[in-house]
């Protein structure tokens, strides 16, 4: 049963605090996407792990009129494997992934990744599922997205989506998501156990935002790189592959100057955003070394 209460701040307080809100607090589903669609056109936004919204909100740059906290929906915890697919639901938080969440590669791969986001007391209860839908740029778990081609699945009263990766990210803070919908469960591809995989992202201070970040991930066959993956988040307006990176690669061993080669044409292919935070120019360097690492950290890996 869903319940409703009315945040009406406090008064005579100078306190920097947020717009007066409604609450709502589904119970199932059907509940939160029947609240979506009657507030989503209010700006009624889902309140998840609420470590971006609330932030935002409290310096009332952002003033949704309605709160659909979906922390109580029944079954949205769901983490699990089904059909060789990591499913995981809207409210797992990121903390789920410090320790392997799930048996080989891919489990360690995230386990390294996780310590990456903020500071533990944020992945406690931010989610991974807010993130994707957040799409920050610099998101640990949009570039995993991008990297492995991730399905999400978004429900709304109008049924079932699931969109792929590539068409989810739509630019900056924008993905494919319409303002009803909720982003029920992203799926993640399990890894075979014999891919190399390598994770590198450059902050100034640990736990920051990063401000380019790189995966790498191959299979050798026959002493030669058969298949990788290479993408990148942070350095442009949304995390994506390099394909013509990973196809440098095919063929080759992988070797200082194999990886080299891949780094110097992600590093020419980006379009790298230039903010407050660093110029255009130092984050195509920096994918370059990201690259490069992330690369070398894979094969590294697999000679241990
Ligand atoms: C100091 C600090 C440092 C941080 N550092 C990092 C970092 O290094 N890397 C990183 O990736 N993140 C970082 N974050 C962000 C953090 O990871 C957030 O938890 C995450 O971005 C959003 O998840 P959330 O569950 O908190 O979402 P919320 O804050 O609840 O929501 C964020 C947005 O997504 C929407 N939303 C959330 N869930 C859904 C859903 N299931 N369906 C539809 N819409 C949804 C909300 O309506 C809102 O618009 C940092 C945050 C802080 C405060």
């Amino acid at each position: 049963m869903a319940a409703e209460t009315t945040w009406r701040g406090r008064p005579n307080s100078f306190e920097m605090k947020p717009a007066p809100f409604h609450y709502h607090a589904p119970t199932t589903v059907e509940e939160a996407v029947a609240l979506l669609a009657e507030h989503a056109p209010d700006d009624g936004r889902v309140l998840a792990g609420g470590q971006s919204l609330v932030p935002t909100m409290a310096f009332r740059l952002a003033r949704p009129a309605h709160l659909i906290d979906i922390n109580g929906v029944a079954g949205l915890d769901r983490l699990e494997v089904e059909g060789g697919r990591l499913c995981i639901g809207a409210t797992v938080r990121h903390a789920a992934f410090e320790r392997p969440a799930v048996e080989g590669t891919l489990g360690l791969l995230m386990s390294e990744v996780s310590r990456h986001i903020a500071h533990r007391p944020i992945r406690t209860r931010g989610t991974f599922c807010g993130s994707i839908a957040h799409a920050d740029p610099a998101s640990e778990w949009c570039a995993l997205a991008a990297t492995l081609d991730a399905e999400m699945m978004a429900i709304s009263t109008r049924g079932v989506r699931l969109i792929s990766a590539p068409d989810f990210f739509k630019g900056l803070m924008t993905t494919a998501l319409e303002e009803d919908e909720l982003l029920a469960e992203v799926r993640l591809p399990m890894l075979r156990p014999d891919v190399q995989f390598g994770f590198c992202e450059f902050n100034r201070r640990a736990g920051d935002f990063a401000i380019a970040m790189a995966y790498a991930i191959y299979l050798l066959q026959d002493g030669v790189i058969a298949e990788s993956r290479i993408a990148i988040g942070g350095a442009e307006a949304m995390p994506r592959r390099i394909v013509e990176a990973e196809y440098a690669l095919k063929g080759r061993q992988p070797t200082s100057d194999s990886f080299m080669l891949a780094a110097e044409i992600a590093a020419k292919k980006v379009d790298p955003l230039d903010d407050e935070h660093t110029s255009a120019g130092y984050r195509r360097d920096l994918v370059l070394a990201m690259v490069r690492r992330a690369l070398e950290q894979a094969r590294d890996r697999g000679a241990a």
